[in-house]
C-alpha cells in the first residue's frame, strides 16, 4: 500500500507541486533579504565586537593595569605589562590582545572595575599581515578615540542593565 502511495506522490509530481505553492506563498511578501554592505540590520548595543581601550574625558588613560581582564579572559589573548609612573600611578606598556584566541565573549569588559577595555560594535575588520592578529595597546586607544561617542552611547543604553 506504501509502495502505491509513494508512486502515486511520484507520478502527481506531489512533492514538486508543494514546494511551488511555498515559493509561491513567500513570493509578494515583504523580503527579509538584506543587501549587505549596503544594508544593513540593527546592533543591539551590547554586540560584542572588535576590543578598544577607553580615556577619561581628560585624555588620562583609564586602564589602571589591575590585571583583572588579563586574568579572566577563558582563551589567554591579553597580555599586559605594567610599570610605576611618576606619579606613583600604574600604567600598562604592554596591553596586546590576540584576536585569533579571542572567543568575544566579553568576560574582560566585565571584569574591568573601570570602564577601560570594552568590545565595541565593530564587526567588519581584515588584517592584511599574518602578524595584524595581535592588537596592541596603541591600536586599541586609537580605536577608543575614534568611537568614544559611540561606545559611551552604547553604555549609557546598557547602563541600566548593569
Ligand atoms: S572577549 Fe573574552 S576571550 Fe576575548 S579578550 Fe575578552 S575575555 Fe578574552
Ligand atoms: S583594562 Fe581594566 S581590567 Fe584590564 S588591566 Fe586595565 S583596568 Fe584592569
Amino acid at each position: 500500500m506504501n509502495r502505491l502511495k509513494n508512486m502515486m506522490r511520484t507520478w502527481l509530481l506531489l512533492e514538486l507541486g508543494k514546494g511551488l505553492w511555498l515559493t509561491g506563498r513567500y513570493l509578494f511578501r515583504r523580503k527579509f533579504t538584506v543587501q549587505y554592505p549596503e544594508e544593513k540590520t540593527p546592533k543591539s548595543p551590547r554586540f560584542r565586537g572588535l576590543h578598544a581601550l577607553r580615556r577619561y574625558p581628560n585624555g588620562e588613560e583609564r586602564c589602571i593595569a589591575c590585571k583583572l581582564c588579563e586574568a579572566v579572559c577563558p582563551a589567554l589573548a591579553i597580555t599586559i605589562e605594567s610599570e610605576e609612573r611618576a606619579d606613583e600611578t600604574r600604567r600598562t606598556t604592554r596591553y596586546d590582545i590576540d584576536l585569533f584566541k579571542c572567543v568575544y565573549c566579553g568576560f574582560c569588559e566585565e571584569a574591568c572595575p573601570v570602564d577601560a577595555v570594552v568590545l565595541t560594535d565593530i564587526h567588519e575588520f581584515h588584517f592584511e599581515q599574518r602578524e595584524g592578529h595581535v592588537i596592541t595597546k596603541d591600536e586599541l586607544l586609537e580605536i577608543g578615540d575614534r568611537y568614544e561617542p559611540k561606545i559611551a552611547a552604547d553604555r549609557r543604553i546598557d547602563a541600566l542593565y548593569r
